[in-house]
């Protein structure tokens, strides 16, 4: 196939980063292997290594406690090294729901869950979800009865956050792998709740 039908001239974005990153290979500061092992281990992140934290929360709760006091030195105890951020964990409760946004860009515990979604940075939520979060969550098909007060924060480009789920009733026994397997991406951005199926 010829390349000429699907030359796309750079955007602002990718401009930038281009000459960044050459700019930084130029002067000796990064490697181009560097970069691209950066770039391949960012990409092959997944959200299981969140659930993983979610599930441990789950079944110990002196981890559980640990983790909501300093998210980055629990999951630093799980080998989920967070470097240079401060990971607020906050706890879903019968009586408080959690959700995550950046109004700003399109920060995210990407350390912890991947590549964000492509939602996650559309301007349609990262505005409306700080002014009318009950009803953008029921977009996402998740109804949060008028009791339960939402709480949505802003992550920033040195403070990230994640949301800890509550465990599903009839979960009870479950083991850790198992309990893992129902914490899904959504659920600790906290536009889902884990469900039992
Ligand atoms: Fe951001």
């Amino acid at each position: 196939m010829s390349d000429r039908g699907t030359y796309q001239p750079f955007t602002y974005y990718q401009l930038m980063e281009t000459s960044l990153r050459e700019l930084l290979v130029e002067k000796g500061l990064v490697t181009d292997e560097q970069v691209n092992a950066e770039v391949a281990a960012m990409r092959a992140r997944q959200p299981e290594r969140g659930a993983r934290v979610v599930a441990k929360a789950w079944i110990d709760d002196a981890f559980r406690q640990r983790l909501l006091k300093n998210g980055t030195a629990a999951c630093e105890e799980l080998g989920l090294e967070i470097p240079a951020l401060r990971l607020v964990v906050v706890e879903n409760t019968p009586q408080v729901h959690n959700a995550i946004v950046c109004t700003l860009c399109s920060c995210y515990p990407r350390v912890l869950l991947g590549i964000p979604p492509d939602w996650y940075k559309s301007r349609n939520y990262r505005s409306r979800m700080v002014r009318e979060p009950r009803a953008v969550l029921a977009e996402f098909g998740l109804r949060i009865p008028e009791a339960v007060q939402i709480r949505v924060h802003d992550s920033t480009a040195d403070m990230r956050y994640l949301v800890l789920p509550m465990r599903p009733q009839g979960t009870e026994g479950w083991d850790e792998a198992r309990l893992a397997g129902i914490v899904t991406r959504d659920s600790m951005i906290g536009v889902a709740v884990p469900t039992i199926g």
